[in-house]
């Protein structure tokens, strides 16, 4: 795979990088040990560690040789998730229950690779500020950079974000304008009727059977209440309730996850949820109780950082290895919360084959070393290019 000459010559530290990462998972708020790791590769290549932005977010800014110009942030993730790992090599996870199932530790050891080149070369205009946070599986440590004041403490006038992608060929780009990621939301529909004997059903309300019914009903938001041509997804992931066999239960629980690509459709769903909710329960004379919680907006590049993704990517790996039109996933992430207030681009880097479990969150997950110094060198020419004499 095409990379920057100097950073092929370190390709293999930065292997050796990921792989300790990836010995040492830790999840959301909690990476102390990977945020002191990052600091100190960064005050190794003599810059100065930021640390502590939403607890363990680590930031550092590098000036180019040439005074002026403009600024530009590059985005890494430092957490793991809460799976097992089923992997057997020697980098497995030590931490019980805990592994990089996402790659976030390549991602971690890629920006590290283009920071240390760039502060070896600093052959730019501007400032780049690479930024590390925490917290990207599920709990938004992205908008808790932004709340804490990262765009004030160091102001950029875009903001780019890079992610593995399984399934896409190893050393591949792809990327999309518009959305590229959807918005992610969850709900919990708890559903109340009156326990009773399993023979007598009579004699009580039951939720199980409404529950039911609301599973099948909250189906027609999507295929019914949406415009065809907007993607909406509505997944019930759990249902709880009951103990026993013959005991009817007083109440059900149900929770999900909710995915768009456009804001407005958030408040869509939320409002069909709740009148679904209310009419099926009714229905069976049961009542309900809706909690319908917003966790990530969708994930939108704008046009002209977009642009330049392309042309870094095709300076690296050339014009036939960068996808220009991705279809975007209905996954989400949390870079959605730097996208709403600064301009930039989320690429996506292929990962090489996705079968036998080497699927983002799977527990046969690795990140695919080989790519490390294709993604340092797209941070590399992303840089040298966007930040570039009189750009
Ligand atoms: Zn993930
Ligand atoms: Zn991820």
């Amino acid at each position: 795979m095409p990379v920057v000459a100097r950073i092929a010559q370190f390709a293999a530290a930065m292997t050796v990088w990921r792989r300790d990462l990836h010995v040492h998972p830790e999840t959301a708020f909690q990476e102390t040990r990977t945020a002191e790791f990052v600091a100190g590769k960064l005050e190794s290549f003599g810059l100065r560690a930021h640390r502590g932005l939403a607890r363990t977010g680590v930031v550092a800014s590098l000036e180019g040789r040439r005074p002026g110009g403009r600024a530009i942030a590059l985005r890494a993730d430092l957490d793991g998730l809460d799976i097992q790992e089923r992997n057997e090599f020697a980098h497995c996870s030590r931490t019980a229950g805990k592994m990089h199932a996402c790659g976030h530790d390549g991602h971690t050891a890629t920006l590290l690779g283009a920071a240390r080149y760039l502060a070896e070369t600093r052959d730019f205009q501007g400032t780049v500020h690479f930024v590390f946070q925490p917290a990207e599986e599920n709990e938004g440590g992205g908008r808790i950079m932004v709340d804490d004041g990262l765009f004030k403490s160091f102001p950029a006038d875009a903001v780019y974000a890079m992610h593995n992608w399984p399934g896409l060929e190893a050393g591949t780009f792809a990327v999309r304008e518009g959305p590229i990621m959807a918005a992610y939301d969850v709900f919990e529909i708890v559903v109340k009727g009156r326990g009773a004997h399993g023979a007598m059903p009579h004699q009580g309300v039951d939720p199980v059977v409404a529950a039911s019914s609301l599973v099948q009903a909250l189906q027609t938001i999507a295929s019914r209440a949406t415009n065809p041509l907007d993607a909406v997804v509505v997944s019930t992931t759990q249902i709880h309730g009951g103990d026993t066999w013959n005991v009817i239960p007083d109440q059900v629980a149900l929770r999900g996850t909710t995915r768009a690509f456009k804001p407005e459709l958030q408040d869509h769903i939320e409002a069909a949820i709740k009148r679904i909710a209310r009419g099926v329960c009714a229905a069976h004379g049961a009542t309900e109780e809706v909690r319908y919680e917003r966790r990530y907006p969708p994930t939108i590049n704008a046009s002209e950082p977009t642009a330049a993704a392309v042309r870094a990517a095709v300076a690296v790996v050339g014009e036939t290895h960068v996808v220009h039109n991705v279809e975007p996933s209905m996954g989400a992430d949390d870079f959605a919360f730097m996208l709403r207030v600064k301009p930039g681009c989320y690429i996506l880097l292929g990962n090489g084959p996705r079968d036998n479990g080497r699927a983002l969150h799977s527990s046969r997950y690795d990140f695919n070393d080989a790519i490390l110094p294709v993604g340092a060198s797209y941070w590399a020419r992303l840089v040298e290019l966007e930040l570039a004499e009189g750009a």
